[in-house]
């Protein structure tokens, strides 16, 4: 079982998601400070190594992103609801169940802000560090294998250890769900396709507040950036 982290021990514990606790980490001492944060889910216990087999990743080329699926965007009544994100789940579900079925590694990305962030000034506070509105809702839980990267602003590329994390993992295809189609999808879409990535954006997992705001992002997505909509 494979165990990493790049941060401290007390930043760890705070990032946690959900109520269980996640297994020990390792600080990579050579990446520099980013924000972001990174870690895999592991079985509570022993890290028995920091790499995964070379037979496990040599031969994966894809990943699965789930872009912010977060308490405060989608429960009813939170800050930055999302109503029809609620109606993307079962769908979602059913996508991840088949990505861990096929061993593509799903790559949960999250909003995970300051107190005081800046982003505040544009939004009502939300997925705030340590609270339970920045948790992955209830529904979609990570699993023992699966990645949390943390972010702080649109794109889950923004000094996160993203960008890492799919070069250790060999990506060269990333599956993208999640919201706001406009939004972070876009942005995180948009930055993946910069970076070289060939993209595919999965419909029926991604939403946004209006109809015309996900047309006009996955045209954009399709047009634009020559991302495969399927
Ligand atoms: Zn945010």
């Amino acid at each position: 079982m494979v165990k990493q982290a790049f941060l401290g021990a007390s930043e760890f514990q705070r990032i946690r998601c959900g109520k269980e606790r996640f297994g020990e980490e390792k600080r990579f001492s050579s990446l520099r400070g980013d924000s972001g944060q990174m870690r895999r889910r592991g079985a509570s216990g022993s890290a028995k190594g920091t790499r995964a087999p070379m037979d496990k990743i040599a031969k994966r080329s894809e990943a699965y992103l789930v872009i912010d699926m977060l308490n405060d965007f989608i429960l009813s009544g939170a800050p930055l609801e999302v109503p029809k994100a609620r109606e993307i789940i079962p769908k979602l579900k059913e996508k991840i169940v088949e990505m861990r079925n096929k061993k593509i590694p799903i790559i949960y990305i999250c909003d995970n802000h300051r107190k005081n962030d800046p982003e505040f000034k544009i939004w009502p506070a939300h997925c705030v560090k340590g609270t339970k509105g920045a948790e992955i809702v209830e529904e979609l839980k990570p699993e023992k294998d699966d990645y949390v990267v943390t972010k702080t602003t649109y794109s889950g590329f923004f000094k996160t250890k993203l960008e890492y994390l799919l070069k250790r993992l060999k990506v060269k295809k990333l599956m993208v769900s999640g919201i706001l189609t406009n939004i972070c999808v876009l942005y995180t879409v948009s930055d993946a396709v910069l970076r070289g990535y060939e993209v595919e954006v999965v419909k029926d997992c991604v939403t946004s507040l209006t109809e015309e705001e996900h047309n006009f992002a996955l045209q954009q997505m399709e047009k634009v950036l020559k991302t495969k909509i399927i």
